[in-house]
């Protein structure tokens, strides 16, 4: 299973967290959450499975 977030989502808090340049340190201004990016991805995977309805949900929609 391969998820890669660009526009990153706070684990913690569901803001806008930031991820770094070089795709490797996770940051959320807003809670302060911070871990590196492949931890990030493990915690979303959790979250997605806790949560699989609406992670497919906001997959399938395409902004552009
Ligand atoms: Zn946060």
């Amino acid at each position: 299973m391969l998820i890669m977030v660009l526009d990153a989502k706070c684990v913690m808090c569901s803001k806008n967290a930031t991820v770094n340049d070089d795709m490797k340190e996770v940051s959320c201004t807003h809670c302060g959450f911070h871990s590196s990016y492949d931890e990030y991805i493990e915690l979303m995977k959790e979250k997605a499975l806790n949560m699989s309805t609406d992670f497919q949900i906001n997959l399938d929609k395409n902004p552009l």
